[in-house]
């Protein structure tokens, strides 16, 4: 019996697959390549190359390797990107996805743990954000991720389709293998390691006039190992026959830009220089997980996630990998 893994390649994906093998678990993975990487799995995983929403190429799938359970982590996740441009959002979040798990529901695969986002929430109307929180999403990218969600729940109590649905704060951090490598980039810690890299001249600030001490928008930033390990915990979880549930991955500590910035500095001992830009369209001014459902569901304690240790993290990862996954 085989794990099917859409976007494994990618940047959570391939980190999840690492775990997951390292266990011993049979892994599959699905990818269109569009964000991940080949050279981010080893050789010698299963990979088929395609969308998650080819019926077609998923009865295949199904057909080669007794899938036992997904997790699926194939979306596009840019916030500012799904504002631009939503109708690209909606048909490959919303559209191949709903594709994705009623061809997969249909081969009788009940086990489902999806990527979703604290985006789902949009501006919280508390802090920390509970998973009983209002969502209320401010941006195509949310509502994305609620509408799975949504249909998730549905097809739990149609069809008895299984899931953990994992609401993600801020990734970040790599593995001593994988690490973060998007095209274009547009999250703050890989920007702001270009900048200490020499690779751009500024780190531009999208606001800072927000409501938070500093003026600069407050994130939960979550170590990708620690991602991947709830994501293996979401699906012993689902094997035990825990009961389908919503989950927020965060540490509950939230940094502002400007903090984020410091601490990057500080590990690098390079020069930042930030220059301030008008705010992200779509940004909420203030995102912090209460983790307090997920420790108790998963028994999971996120373990390397101190700002420092993922800073450094993917700092070394950069170091390693100065342009990313190239081949050599
Ligand atoms: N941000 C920034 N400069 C950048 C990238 C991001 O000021 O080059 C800010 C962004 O406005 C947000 C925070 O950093 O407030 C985290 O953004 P990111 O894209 O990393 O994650 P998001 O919270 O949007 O998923």
């Amino acid at each position: 019996m085989a794990i099917l893994v859409t976007g494994g390649a990618g940047y959570i994906g391939s980190v999840t697959v690492e775990g997951l093998r390292a266990r011993g678990e049979a892994v599959v993975v699905l990818d269109d390549l569009v964000q991940g990487h080949r050279l981010a799995l080893d050789a010698d995983v299963p990979f088929y190359q395609g969308n998650a929403g080819d019926r077609k190429l998923l009865a295949r799938v199904a057909h080669d390797h007794k899938l036992e359970a997904c997790i699926h982590f194939a979306a596009l996740a840019s916030v500012g990107e799904s504002v631009a441009e939503p109708a690209k959002y909606f048909e490959n979040n919303v559209e191949q996805g709903i594709a994705m798990i009623s061809a997969l529901a249909q081969q009788g695969v009940r086990r489902v743990v999806f990527s979703s986002s604290c985006a789902t929430y949009g501006e919280p109307e508390q802090i920390p954000i509970t998973e009983q929180s209002r969502q209320w999403p401010t941006n195509p990218y949310g509502w994305s991720k609620l509408f799975l969600e949504r249909l998730l729940d549905s097809y739990d109590t149609a069809y008895g389709l299984k899931f953990v649905a994992l609401r993600y704060f801020n990734a970040a951090g790599a593995s001593e293998k994988c690490g973060e490598h998007h095209k274009p980039e547009t999250h703050l810690i890989p920007n702001v390691l270009s900048v200490a890299l020499g690779e751009q001249p500024v780190v531009p600030v999208f606001g800072n006039n927000y409501p938070t001490p500093d003026g600069t928008p407050i994130r939960d930033y979550i170590h990708v190992i620690d991602l991947a390990d709830a994501h293996i915990r979401a699906l012993e979880h689902l094997r035990r026959g825990g009961q389908s549930d919503f989950l927020n991955l965060g540490t509950g500590h939230g940094f502002s830009v400007f903090e984020v910035i410091e601490c990057i500095r500080e590990v690098t001992r390079r020069k930042i220089p930030v220059h301030i830009e008008s705010p992200r369209p779509g940004d909420p001014s203030r995102l912090v997980a209460d983790p307090t459902k997920t420790k108790a569901v998963l028994a999971w304690e996120p373990a390397v996630s101190d700002l420092r240790s993922i800073v450094r993290s993917a700092w070394n990862w950069r170091l390693r990998h100065p342009s990313g996954y190239v081949a050599q």
